[in-house]
C-alpha cells in the first residue's frame, strides 16, 4: 500500500493540534505518532490542549507533553473541568474552542472519536468538528472498560523503537494511573499489535485514527 504524507512547505512548520478530555488521553491515543512526527518532520510543531487536568494530573500532563513533544512543544493548555462532566459545562467548553484554540489554525488536529463511549470525550470531538471547517481532523482511540473500539480506517505503521518509547513514556508519565486495573504496558502494547497487524506494518505495530474526511 503507497503511505500518504504531508505537504510540508519550506520554512512554514507543521502545525499540529492535540486535543484531549484528560491528561493522559493525546498520549494513548495519538503519542506513536506524535513521536513520529517529530522524527520524520524538521518543521512541525504541537499545540496540546488537555480540558481536565488537576493537581497531580497537571503535572503529569506538562510531563508527558514534554516527553513526547520536547522542544517541539510550541503550547500547552491545561484546564480544570470536572471528568465525566463536561456535558453539563459544555457553554465553557465551547468557549475554549472559539476563544483559545480556533487561532492557532493548526494544520492537523488530533481529537477523540465521536462515538467514543466516554461523554467528554465524545463532546470535545463534536466541538473539534464545530470549530474547525476545513481542517485535517483524525480521531484517535482510547481503550476502556465500555468496550467501544471500532474499525478505524486511517493507520500510523511504528518503528519498533517508537512503539517501545510509547509504552515507556504513558508509564513514566502517569504514576497516578497505574493502579487502574487496564492502565499497563499490555494494554497499550496489545492494541498497537493488533493495529499493527490491520495494516500490515513492518514492525507488526501501529496506531490507528477515524479519518472522516480527507483531500487528497
Ligand atoms: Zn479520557
Amino acid at each position: 500500500m503507497i503511505s500518504l504524507n504531508f505537504d510540508q512547505k519550506a520554512g512554514k512548520p507543521l502545525k499540529v493540534l492535540c486535543i484531549g478530555a484528560h491528561s493522559d488521553d493525546i498520549e494513548i491515543g495519538c503519542g506513536g505518532t506524535i513521536l513520529q512526527l517529530a522524527e520524520r518532520y524538521s518543521e512541525v510543531e504541537f499545540h496540546w490542549a488537555v480540558f481536565s487536568a488537576i493537581g497531580v494530573r497537571e503535572s503529569e500532563a506538562q510531563h508527558a507533553a514534554s516527553l513526547f513533544a520536547g522542544q517541539r512543544l510550541k503550547g500547552q493548555l491545561l484546564k480544570s473541568f470536572q471528568d465525566g462532566f463536561m456535558p453539563f459545562a459544555g457553554a465553557d467548553v465551547k468557549a475554549v474552542f472559539e476563544q483559545e484554540l480556533k487561532n492557532i489554525s493548526p494544520d492537523l488536529i488530533f481529537t477523540h472519536n465521536r462515538n467514543d463511549a466516554h461523554q467528554d470525550h465524545r463532546l470535545l470531538s463534536q466541538l473539534a468538528w464545530n470549530t474547525f471547517r476545513s481542517h485535517l481532523i483524525l480521531e484517535y482511540e482510547i481503550p476502556k472498560y465500555d468496550g467501544d473500539m471500532g474499525q478505524p480506517n486511517c493507520f500510523v505503521p511504528l518503528t519498533p523503537e517508537g512503539a517501545a518509547k510509547k509504552v515507556q513514556f504513558l508509564m513514566e508519565a502517569f504514576q497516578s494511573q497505574r493502579t487502574k486495573h487496564w492502565f499497563d504496558e499490555s494494554t497499550f502494547q496489545a492494541l498497537m499489535r493488533l493495529r499493527g497487524m490491520e495494516c500490515n506494518a513492518p514492525s507488526g505495530y501501529a496506531e490507528a485514527f477515524y479519518g472522516r474526511k480527507l483531500t487528497l
